[in-house]
């Protein structure tokens, strides 16, 4: 065998006294070709293998700021040695990994030389090479090169490496939402033309675009101008939007998250002494509390409790604004369109459905504004941080935890990109594990429906209930990936290792636009996808509706009961205004012509497809305590989580009890008999856990592979929602608790 090593590393971290150590006197020294950059090579023979070595300039960065640069990477590139390895101080580790970061970004295959461990000794500063090892996934052997020990083991570590072949794969760290959002975009637009991938793998080039790396730019404006010209154009667009909301840029980002990715493998206990000179010092001191083992968790969940109570106290007000608005609307149409389908289809259909969706727009804008600030600040990743610990014993992984929030963890996200999230789980099982237990989170969709139950059931305590509404997502969630990495989807966990960049000041502006983002796109939902929906739900809640025969019954009710009273009352009911005080007489008339309009309208609602439906589930769902007007929000809700209170305002508003009184839903549900706290709880905890919506559903089996799983998170989440809701509903009213 022969192979070809090369050494890297920072410069001053003892590459050329290793590469003395190594080749002893069999090597020659010339210049790299075209450069003046020194060029060592040597050989070295181990076990009768004979191994070229080639010392590399010392470089900080692999990105081609400098001469050095360029050469180290040209030659990783074009010469393609076996193996490299990395010479790193280790009295100063942090700064040296950065190096080794990029290395296995790049995906060259690496082995480690921890150099300096005799200096780093003497600064007290102990470091667990095999906890390296691990959580890197490159060998890791201590040496001390200027006297030569540890270079038998290192050259040993290499020849395995070299027979075991290459490498496969790269390192891929997240950074950030935004530049991962765009690095996704460009690595599409460079796979599918080819783009200098014969060279580089597409991720690689799209981070140097974003790094503005001369030499990359330089040979894509060659090799294909305008593609070029169009990853250009979509770096400038991240530049601006970073710039704009977190006052930064993306090669700035980049650095920081990448030594926020070292921070956290150092994090892990892999140096065992105090290091002094770490770059992030003043996060360091914050993370000592907050991540702090016992104050962590109870600093955790204060800052959940303010946010919550932050979000429900300074809505309130603005989220009555619009129900007002709304029933004010509908009560317009309601005067001014003539009676019949169109006037159904506006007040029931749009009003009332996509009414209710909008009138949350105040609660989402809070909660979103709550999220941006604990995200653009750093402490989501602190969170999945801290959670990792208790994630292991779930058979989850940390990078889960990312995955989680995402989806709506604390509030408010969607499963949609938390499905996508777990593409930075490496492994396949722990990767399936989350993608199927996500869902259970509280997305933005699931968020009104929880915010309409808890104003109707429980307005005392509206941030306790939602604080209990997260954890018993949370522990849902867990405990069903426990029960499948246990079952179905057995095997190890892989080592974690996370990004924790340093602690930022948000800025007002860049809260505001994250802010605004996410709202925006909740009302462009409620505008578009969820209006459809809600029309089609008004159908089938309308159609067939009541045979002639059974219409004209009523009708005739009507006559019956207006001949009756007379034609004075007639009268006087007709020429009615806005405040017309009535006499007894008419009142009565009234009152009667309403009770039968209502029994009518509940008769047609039953008779419609979607009531039909709903009546069929009632002996299923009236273990959970649901009644059939409920299943079709249920059913609808499968579209779009969303629906089910567009479902509700639409049920609730075609067989409303007396249509002159308009009251918000929640008011109409409190007032509803058959509904009760109880009865909010096992829907609260049915909406959490039953089927995703169906995107997430198709998201799922893109992800996964395979229609099965797929299907399988629809007919096992539903069941486990019914069993637990069900569970929920029976003892609660056996023990007589919550109304039930
Ligand atoms: P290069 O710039 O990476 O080629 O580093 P050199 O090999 O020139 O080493 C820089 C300095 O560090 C020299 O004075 C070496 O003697 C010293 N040095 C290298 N390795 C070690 C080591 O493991 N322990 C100690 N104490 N000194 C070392
Ligand atoms: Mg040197």
């Amino acid at each position: 065998m022969e192979a070809k090593i090369a050494l890297a590393g920072n410069p001053n971290s003892g590459k050329t006294s290793l590469f003395n150590e190594l080749t002893g006197a069999r090597q020659h020294v010339g210049n790299y070709p075209g450069v003046t950059v020194e060029k060592k090579e040597g050989t070295c023979v181990y076990n009768g293998h004979k191994m070229h070595i080639v010392d590399l300039p010392g470089t900080y960065s692999l990105t081609a700021y400098s001469e050095e640069e360029v050469v180290a990477r040209d030659f990783l590139v074009n010469e393609k040695p076996d193996v490299v390895i990395d010479i790193v101080d280790a009295s100063n580790l942090e700064r040296n990994l950065y190096l080794a970061v990029q290395f296995l970004e790049m995906g060259v295959s690496m082995c480690i030389a921890l150099n300096m461990i005799d200096v780093a000794k003497n600064r007290g500063i102990e470091i667990d090479a095999e906890k390296l090892s691990i959580l890197l996934g490159v060998p890791v052997v201590p040496t001390i090169a200027r006297t030569g020990e540890g270079k038998k083991d290192l050259i040993s570590a290499a020849a395995k490496m070299v027979q075991g072949g290459k490498r496969k794969g790269f390192l891929e760290i997240s950074y950030g939402d935004d530049l991962d959002k765009a690095i996704l975009e460009m690595e599409k637009e460079i796979r599918a033309n080819d783009f200098l991938t014969d060279t580089y793998h597409a991720r690689w080039i799209a981070l140097k675009y974003l790094e503005n790396d001369k030499q990359i730019l330089l040979k894509g404006q060659e090799s294909n101008p305008s593609l070029s010209a169009r990853l250009e154009k979509m770096v400038e667009k991240v530049s601006l939007h970073l710039e704009k909301t977190l006052n930064t840029y993306p090669e700035a980002m980049i650095a920081d998250q990448r030594y926020g990715y070292i921070n956290s493998i150092i994090k892990q206990g892999v140096i065992q002494q105090e290091h002094g000179q770490s770059r992030l010092y003043m996060s360091d001191k914050i993370d000592k509390v907050v991540t702090n083992r016992f104050l962590g968790p109870i600093i955790m969940i204060a800052i959940l409790m303010a946010l919550y109570q932050f979000t429900f106290t300074y809505s309130e007000a603005p989220v009555g604004w619009f129900e007002s608005f709304f029933g004010w609307l509908g009560d317009a149409a309601s005067t001014h369109l003539p009676d019949g389908l169109l006037k159904s289809l506006v007040v029931s259909g749009v009003i009332d459905g996509v009414g209710g969706v909008l009138g949350f727009v105040p609660l989402i804008m809070f909660m979103f504004f709550g999220i941006a600030l604990l995200e653009d600040s750093g402490y989501l990743a602190r969170v999945a941080f801290m959670l990792d610990r208790v994630f292991r014993i779930f058979g989850l992984h940390g990078s889960s935890v990312m995955a989680y929030i995402v989806s709506g963890g604390i509030a408010g996200g969607c499963a949609v990109p938390g499905v996508m999230a777990t593409r930075t789980l490496k492994s396949p099982r722990e990767r399936l594990a989350t993608l199927l237990t996500v869902p259970f989170m509280n997305c933005g969709a699931k968020l009104p429906v929880f915010a309409l139950l808890i104003a109707a059931f429980f307005a005392e305590n509206e941030a306790e209930i939602m604080l209990i509404i997260t954890l018993i997502a949370w522990l849902g969630a867990l405990f069903v990936a426990k029960f499948l990495r246990l079952t179905i989807i057995k095997g190890e966990s892989s080592p974690f290792v996370m990004e924790l960049p340093p602690y930022r000041l948000p800025t007002f502006k860049g809260l505001a636009i994250h802010t605004w983002e996410r709202t925006w796109q909740y009302i462009k939902k409620a505008g578009t996808v969820i209006l459809g929906i809600s029309i089609i739900l008004w159908a089938m809640m309308t159609f067939p509706g009541l045979p002639d025969s059974r219409f004209q019954e009523f009708e005739n009710m009507r006559e019956t009961v207006k001949v009756a009273a007379g034609t004075a009352v007639i009268q006087e009911l007709e020429a009615s205004g806005e405040d017309t005080e009535f006499s007894q007489e008419a009142q009565d008339l009234k009152s009667r012509l309403a009770d039968i309009n209502s029994v009518e309208a509940e008769e047609g609602l039953r008779n419609s497809v979607a009531g039909r439906m709903g009546i069929a589930l009632e002996s299923v769902s009236k273990w959970a305590g649901f009644d059939w007007r409920t299943n079709i929000a249920l059913v609808g809700g499968f579209a779009a989580k969303e629906v089910v209170i567009s479902a509700l305002g639409t049920a609730y508003s075609l067989g409303e009890v007396d249509p002159e009184e308009s009251e918000s839903l929640s008011e109409t549900l409190a007032q509803t008999p058959g509904w009760s706290p109880l009865v909010a709880l096992s829907l609260i905890i049915f909406t959490i856990f039953y089927a995703p919506c169906f995107v997430t559903v198709v998201m799922i089996v893109k992800e996964s592979g395979s229609w099965k799983w797929g299907i399988f998170s629809m007919v096992f989440n539903t069941a486990l929602a019914l069993v637990l809701a069900a569970l929920v509903f029976q003892v609660g009213s056996a023990m007589g608790i919550l109304g039930g």
